[in-house]
């Protein structure tokens, strides 16, 4: 630039120092052809220019060197820059996706950072409850105790109608800063079927107790006392009638057992739902011995599922009938055929309250404990029949109308939609 200057300087003295000397259009002739060369000395030096910084090998090569790594610095550090931001986002990706609420705490317990899970788990907000001590928003004393020493087991503490275990890990490898990462996990449903299965071996076991007691002392009654023999066939025949209830109770839980275990549909074979009906019909009556009036109508009837299971579901709902209806009582059988083939069966007992509907299918659920035993009922027969439906895609309905004062019809229906083969 200087260069160029200095030469525009030289240019305008040389022109006046011309238009003295010589004639002024020579000096202007003169000036004009300086001017062109001028321009064209410039052109040059900007495409030389421009060149350059295309192609850096144009450069002089010490500055080129420089030039490339510099160059190559910074690609690399944009590159590095650009992995590490995918990185966190990735991170932050792997962290909400968790299921478990995860805290990082600091030295004072206070929360530094905590994932999507957290903060719906706990209600919280990211912006408002950041920086707060976690025992202020985990108000529970198991919790604070495990927060001073983690060495204490686990908490599992139910807030707001779920149920949280909470698990404190140190966060640093030295254990130097004191910061801690805590996790909470909702086992709330963990927590629903320990507890069912608790009751259920509680269950079984109290309901084999009652008929092993029994047996055990008749047994010991026999075996001492020199009992005359119509008494003696009495406690043998009160033995037999315990014994065939353990064996119904342990039938039906082995039926109950297999269904819950086999993951496989049942059996795919067409099946005569009609003549599964007669046949169970025929047993019902034998197990009325006449006490009651039956009713049938059977359309024939097929359905692609286990014969075995639609026995056992039907074989329930009729002998419910007979042992719910008092002596006198109509039970009606019903079987229509057709794209769903519907199985009903409806009695004039006493009916069914609507609070005791929906639990009916609970395992060991009874509404009259004591009618449930002297009939022999195991309490599982409901839930038979509610997991035959289930693995047949057939809808379970119950329906009752609770015995009143006046005369007006009463009684419960059982009914099976099962999908039919027309
Ligand atoms: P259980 O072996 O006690 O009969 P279920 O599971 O078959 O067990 O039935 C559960 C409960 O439902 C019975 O204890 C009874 O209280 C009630 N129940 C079932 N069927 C009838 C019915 N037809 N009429 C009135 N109550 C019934």
């Amino acid at each position: 630039m200087n260069r160029l200057l200095h030469n525009v300087g030289a240019l305008a003295a040389l022109s006046i120092t011309l238009s003295v000397i010589w004639t002024p259009w020579i000096a202007v002739v003169t000036l004009c052809v300086l001017c062109v060369w001028l321009t064209r000395q410039v052109t040059q030096r900007d495409e030389a220019a421009q060149q350059l910084l295309r192609e850096p090998t144009a450069v002089p090569r010490p500055f080129a060197e420089v030039m490339a790594t510099v160059r190559s610095t910074l690609k690399e550090s944009a590159q590095h820059l650009k992995d590490r931001d995918a990185e966190i986002a990735q991170r932050k990706q792997i962290t909400n996706a968790v299921p478990d609420g995860l805290f990082l705490l600091d030295a004072g317990g206070r929360i530094v950072w905590c994932n999507q899970a957290a903060l719906v788990m706990h209600s919280l907000d990211a912006f408002r409850d950041m920086g707060k001590p976690i025992a202020q928003l985990v108000r529970a004393p198991e919790f604070a105790a495990y927060l001073e020493d983690d060495s204490l087991p686990e908490p599992v503490i139910t807030l707001g109608g779920r149920t949280l275990l909470f698990h404190l890990e140190r966060s640093d490898g030295n254990g130097n800063s004191g910061a801690r990462l805590l996790l909470t996990r909702d086992v709330t449903e963990r927590e629903k079927l320990d507890r069912m299965r608790r009751d259920f071996v509680a269950n079984v076991s109290h309901e084999l107790r009652t008929p092993l007691t029994v047996v055990g002392g008749f047994v010991e009654t026999l075996t001492d006392l020199p009992l005359e023999e119509p008494e003696r066939t009495r406690y043998l025949h009160l033995i037999a009638t315990q014994t065939g209830n353990m064996q119904r109770l342990v039938e039906d839980l082995l039926t109950l057992a297999r269904m819950e275990n086999d993951q496989l549909p049942p059996e795919t074979s067409l099946t005569d739902v009609s003549q599964i009906a007669r046949d169970v019909l025929a047993d019902a009556e034998a197990l009325s011995s006449g006490a009651h009036t039956f009713v049938a109508s059977i359309e024939p009837a097929q359905v692609l599922g286990s014969a075995f299971e639609l026995r056992s579901a039907l074989g329930n709902l009729l002998s419910n009938a007979v042992r719910y209806t008092p002596a006198g009582g109509r039970i009606t059988l019903t079987v229509k055929g057709g794209e769903t083939v519907i199985v009903e069966v409806n009695d004039s007992g006493a009916g069914i309250a609507a609070e005791h509907i929906p639990r009916l299918t609970e395992r060991f659920y009874r509404i009259d404990r004591s009618r449930s035993r002297e009939t022999g009922g195991t309490g599982l027969g409901l839930a038979i029949v509610k997991h035959v439906a289930q693995r047949h895609r057939a809808k379970f309905e119950i329906e009752s109308i609770v015995q009143g004062s006046s005369n007006e019809p009463h009684g419960s229906t059982f009914r099976l939609r099962i999908p039919g083969v027309p």
